[in-house]
């Protein structure tokens, strides 16, 4: 089960559009996944949609909605839409589909190190920097410390870190107060997003440097 949300503010600014690009696909993955973060972005809407259109927001969506089907159902110059197929995203032997938001953007072949696999969505997101991330089985990250954040969205598979055991749709958020090592058994493919390199606390960091390029 799903332990890990995004916090309500974030949510909110989610739904308000505020968002940078990279977060903003972070949020829409993990609603995608998480049913009930979908009740949640859903209520949120339909307030801010009552707060922009006034008082009688709801009956005026109402009605306005059932003239636009009725619109649409009386129309004969409809075409059949043929049915969206998402890709397959084939790792580490598996086949499956990336959440809408990820699929549809643009992103880089990926670049690999030991273990860890990167590929960069292709963004204009500022310091934000968003990825795919493969972790192969046994695969480790060493211990790090951020001076920004690192957003961590789990897809597919598991790891864990000193906090806990991770599932897919977990939504983990790690700033300046956390230090981790997310290590797996199994291997992972993850979506990140991070506004600034990783700082290394142990061993050699000039050794560690290309994977702490490799994340951000
Ligand atoms: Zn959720």
């Amino acid at each position: 089960m799903i332990k890990h949300h995004p916090q309500t503010e974030l949510l909110n600014q989610f739904v308000e559009g505020t968002l940078p690009a990279g977060l903003s696909i972070a949020v829409a993955a993990h609603v995608e996944m998480c049913p009930h973060c979908q009740q949640l972005a859903a209520d949120l809407e339909s307030k801010e949609a009552a707060v922009h259109l006034g008082g009688d927001a709801e009956i005026y969506v109402d009605s306005d909605l059932e003239a636009m089907m009725q619109n649409i159902t009386l129309c004969d110059d409809v075409d059949e839409v043929s049915e969206y197929i998402q890709p397959k995203f084939e790792y580490q032997g598996k086949s499956l589909c990336l959440p809408r938001a990820i699929a549809n953007t643009d992103r880089s072949n990926f670049t690999q190190v030991g273990k860890i696999a990167r590929s960069r969505l292709m963004l204009e997101d500022g310091e934000y920097r968003s990825s795919l991330l493969q972790i192969g089985p046994g695969g480790e990250i060493p211990e790090h410390t951020h001076t920004g954040f690192e957003l961590t969205l789990l897809l597919d598979g598991e790891f864990e870190d000193e906090s806990g055991h991770y599932v897919p749709g977990d939504f983990i958020w790690q700033d300046g107060r956390h230090n981790h090592s997310p290590r797996t058994k199994e291997g992972c493919l993850c979506f990140t997003v991070a506004n600034s390199p990783l700082h290394f606390n142990k061993g050699i960091s000039k050794l560690l440097n290309p994977i702490g390029k490799l994340i951000y």
